[in-house]
């Protein structure tokens, strides 16, 4: 679950990170009312959304005066906002954060997640702050830094004191930089979260160090401990389709092609998704309806698919093993006269009762091309949507 950069940085704050003083608004007058508690001579209005890049694209406004404050609210509050990081589509800003401005002296990067080759949390840090993070790593991986914590241990001063001397911090300012990196480790640990990344940490003119931008991303299945936190979500940053998945525990995510999956197993969706694209195919969507998948649970993932205005055709690739073939193919069968089938359908069967359900699919007299493996049945559907295209 990812949070607000407001959000983020009041729940750092509680640990001891330094954020600005800021205040979110859902309206102009609002806007204008927290910038006057603040006080000034410098405010920055922020669009609030769950994606990066937002200065690029107009959701990061420095502004001198309250009807400036007002003037950019207006404009940025139900704007559609276009980021690297929302896609094409954008995302409407619905609230806002009205910050004090900062006297920035250096720009510097910041992050702590989970590094799934060494299995450790790891701090990374840049001297390159402010820019797009994965184009410094894809173009200059030297300037980034990392350091690995070995958990039995945990995050120790002499960590931060290596990425604070590596970013060139000078000597008085390496206490305060030590003390917020193991804030920031601390508040990682404690909310189970997968990701912090304050991108960027300033120092500012008088040498304190600030986090200027701060995001946070949790672990979904340890949000249950936090009650807290799972308040912070915001629904309407989600992709509906996802939210309508997670009621019926099914995995759903959405993707930028046209052909739709319905697949039991997370590792037979990757590869799934692997073969669509060999054959020169893009998948719509991840889908796992898991292994004890009910034929409700089968109708309802078909449905959320067929929801999809981008699938131009579906492929349903699954494995009877817990799940029989027949009670998937009565799913199928029943989701497709519910949601009038308009498009390709291509079904690949292998497992428990297999020829019962592809009696199933034949004598149910919809248009549902069968195939006996999965490469064959990949072809058939790029085949069959680029067919209708
Ligand atoms: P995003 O990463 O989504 O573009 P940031 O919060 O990082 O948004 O803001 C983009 C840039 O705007 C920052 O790199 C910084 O230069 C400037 N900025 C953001 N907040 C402030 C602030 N409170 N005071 C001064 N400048 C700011
Ligand atoms: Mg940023």
């Amino acid at each position: 679950m990812n949070i607000h950069e407001y959000q983020a940085k009041a729940l750092l704050a509680k640990y001891g990170v330094s954020v600005p003083r800021g205040h979110v608004a859902y309206t102009p007058a609002e806007a204008e009312q927290k910038a006057r508690e603040l006080g000034g001579p410098v405010w920055v209005v922020k669009a609030q959304i769950h994606a990066g890049g937002r200065g690029k694209g107009g959701g990061v406004k420095v502004v001198k005066s309250l009807d400036e404050v007002t003037a950019a609210a207006k404009a940025m509050i139900g704007m559609n906002l276009v980021t690297h990081q929302t896609g094409p589509g954008g995302k409407e800003v619905n609230r806002i954060y009205i910050e004090e401005g900062c006297d920035i002296a250096r720009e510097l990067y910041l992050g702590v997640l989970l590094d799934r080759a060494t299995s450790r949390v790891t701090l990374m840090a840049s001297t390159e702050g402010g820019m797009d993070i994965e184009e410094v790593a894809a173009k200059t991986p030297d300037k980034i830094m990392r350091v690995a914590i070995d958990p039995a241990c945990g995050m120790q001063p002499f960590h931060a004191r290596r990425l604070a001397f590596g970013l060139g911090l000078e000597a008085k300012q390496i206490g305060a930089a030590t003390k917020f990196m193991l804030a920031m480790y601390k508040a990682y640990v404690d909310s189970d979260a997968s990701l912090i990344e304050i991108n960027p940490l300033v120092v500012t003119g008088s040498g304190d160090m600030i986090a200027l931008d701060a995001k946070m991303n949790f672990d979904d299945n340890a949000l249950e401990r936090h009650p807290d936190i799972m308040e912070l979500r915001d629904e309407t940053e989600e992709d509906a389709r996802e939210r309508e998945a997670a009621r019926h525990d099914l995995n759903y995510i959405k993707l930028d092609g046209n052909i739709g999956c319905m697949v039991n197993g997370a590792g037979l969706a990757m590869a799934t998704m692997d073969i669509i694209k060999l054959y020169g195919g893009e998948p719509a969507n991840f889908l796992d309806v898991g292994g004890g998948a009910t034929e409700e649970r089968v109708t309802e993932a078909f449905k959320l698919i067929l929801s999809d205005p981008d699938v131009e055709g579906v492929l349903v690739n699954i494995f009877g093993g817990i799940m029989r073939c027949d009670v998937i193919a009565e799913g199928i069968v029943a989701a497709a006269r519910v949601v009038s089938l308009q498009v390709p359908l291509v079904v690949r069967l292998e497992g428990t009762n297999v020829d019962l359900g592809k009696k199933i699919l034949s004598e149910s007299g919809l248009p549902i091309v069968s195939s006996d493996d999965l490469a064959d049945a990949a072809e058939k559907i790029v085949h069959e949507v680029k067919e209708v295209a």
